[in-house]
């Protein structure tokens, strides 16, 4: 028999309205392992070993409840490998917790379309979930085992109202969009009953033991549970809280739930500031790792100082008259362009300091071989000339094993500063590794590239490296190439640069301490 109340009359008492509920086709049915042992977990002669053959009956879900026991949920120190292991490690009830938990978040939408959106009904629902576990966390002496499924299934009455009557639910939501009003008054308004009845009659049919029931029944009025159960009282509590700061996470004006979260905290469970902080800190981390152990793609969530950080900032703008508001932007962007400004300084910085060798202070190898790319564009565009000179120390090893290392780090540093000294501007030294260094000439020729090695090498000879202690004497063999690349069949830079290193090494086979230019036929051009 077809049976569904979205064809009744609105106009029912609450009673006939539970009725047609509880009846409907569209009323959830509990997976069958969530069901029995919700049974079993009420008897009192249960064993933990019951509890783990039932659950091992299904295999996905043990699969699941033990990659979330094994996960930083729980961080047990030791693994757990069976769900008979994890029955007496987690308990009865912390298992009960899970087992709902699963067979809760798969629940999905009734036959009718409507407007209400199931996974984000179970994305805020973890994130209650987890919220008022972490709050429960921070209250000493409290118990935490039951609060999770408790925060979990808090609203499980608005899911239930909303596939049992869609039509009417879409009206519910409309007004909550409209009127910014909360989803309890706008239950009350369309159905003139509220989603906390509903969840809690249903979980009573369900067998539901009190301690998950009474959070679903009083989770909107706490102080209406007058029941003595300590450890209930307080996850009612925690219950109550955790929507309010998942509304700050997820609402439109978290201002108003962070105040407010932070009164009744402290009234409701006694928490002191440092705990409210601890649990505003952490809380958008647990709702994201929670979402990876429970299977659920949450929207990444900013943390509680952002979201209250943004939203200060929007009601700055908010009350200020068109006038105010554009001097303000004003200076936001002049600021924002100050920034900028400072920041490709920086970079520009960075990159500089990445260009340059450490020892010495002249551009590095890697700078070489780049600005000798352009150099030879620009030469071949021009259609001129372009030389490099490579340069090494004679017998610079001695240097090091008469003086030392620091002695020879000394003199590569004044060698390098001597030569920079003297070329022209728009030379190029740079290191080209060790005790060799290279300068690139543009719009130089042979001849006159021999003339700038020449005066190098006297300069060098004739200069002495003065350190606190001592003075030092080097020479230096030079190896000269020159191209110009727009009239070269296949020029090529790493001919180039090897040109100029058979020179120097012609330069240091006829004794050092002397120029040397390559030439094609090679006879060298020597000085
Ligand atoms: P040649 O005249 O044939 O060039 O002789 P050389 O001793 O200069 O040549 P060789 O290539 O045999 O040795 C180069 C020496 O340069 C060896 C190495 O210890 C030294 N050297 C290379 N880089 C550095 C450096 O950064 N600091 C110091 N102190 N020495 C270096
Ligand atoms: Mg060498
Ligand atoms: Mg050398």
């Amino acid at each position: 028999m077809q049976n569904n109340p979205s064809n009744h009359e609105m106009a029912m008492n609450k009673d006939e309205l539970l009725q047609c509920i509880l009846e409907s086709d569209e009323l959830p049915t509990l997976p069958t392992v969530a069901s029995k042992l919700i049974t079993l977990t009420s008897k009192e002669d249960t064993t933990l070993a019951d509890i783990g053959e039932l659950v091992s009956q299904d295999i996905s879900l043990s699969a699941k409840i033990l990659k979330v026991s094994n996960s930083a949920f729980y961080s047990f120190p030791q693994q757990i490998g069976s769900i008979k292991q994890a029955v007496s490690i987690l308990g009865m009830n912390a298992v009960r917790s899970l087992v709902l938990s699963f067979s809760f978040l798969t629940m999905k939408a009734g036959k009718v379309e409507s407007g209400f959106n199931f996974e984000k009904f179970w994305e805020r629902s973890l994130a209650s979930a987890v919220t008022a576990k972490l709050i429960l966390e921070n209250v000493k002496g409290a118990d935490t085992e039951e609060v999770f499924v408790s925060g979990l299934l808090q609203n499980l009455g608005e899911l239930i109202l909303a596939r049992s009557f869609p039509v009417e639910y879409d009206r519910v939501l409309q007004a909550i969009e409209d009127n910014q009003e909360d989803t309890f008054s706008a239950e009350e308004a369309v159905f003139g009953i509220n989603h906390t009845l509903v969840g809690s009659e249903v979980a009573k049919r369900w067998g539901f033991p009190e301690v998950l029931l009474i959070p679903i029944q009083y989770h909107h009025h706490p102080d209406e549970y007058t029941g003595k159960n300590p450890a209930i009282r307080s996850t009612v509590r925690a219950v109550y809280l955790s929507e309010l700061l998942v509304n700050i996470l997820f609402s439109d004006k978290p201002e108003v739930y962070h105040k407010q979260f932070r009164k009744e905290a402290a009234k409701l469970l006694g928490l002191t500031s440092e705990n409210i902080e601890t649990i505003l800190t952490q809380v958008h981390i647990k709702v994201k790792e929670a979402g990876i152990y429970f299977n659920l793609k949450i929207k990444t969530t900013k943390s509680v100082q952002e979201i209250l950080q943004e939203a200060n900032i929007r009601l700055s703008l908010i009350n200020l008259d068109y006038d105010q508001m554009n001097k303000q932007l004003i200076l936001a962007k002049v600021h924002l362009e100050n920034l900028t400004q400072e920041l490709e300084k920086k970079n520009s910085i960075l990159d500089n300091l990445a260009n340059i060798d450490g020892l010495t202070g002249v551009y590095n190898h890697r700078y070489f071989q780049n600005i000798l790319d352009q150099e030879i564009n620009r030469a071949e565009r021009h259609n001129t000339s372009l030389s490099i000179i490579l340069i090494d120390i004679d017998h610079f090893k001695k240097v090091n094993d008469t003086y030392g290392h620091q002695v020879g780090d000394f003199i590569l540093t004044e060698f390098a500063k001597t030569i920079k000294e003297h070329i022209r501007q728009y030379d190029i030294l740079a290191r080209y590794g060790g005790e060799e260094f290279v300068v690139i000439l543009p719009e130089t020729n042979t001849e006159d590239a021999l003339v700038v090695g020449e005066k190098l090498r006297s300069i060098i000879e004739q200069t002495p490296f003065q350190d606190n202690r001592e003075t030092y004497h080097v020479t230096a063999s030079f190896g000269q190439a020159c191209s110009k690349p727009a009239v070269e069949d296949n020029f090529d830079k790493n001919g180039l640069i090897n040109q100029a290193d058979q020179a120097l090494y012609e330069a240091k086979e006829k004794g050092r301490n002397r120029v040397v230019g390559y030439s094609l036929k090679k006879k060298w051009f020597a000085f």
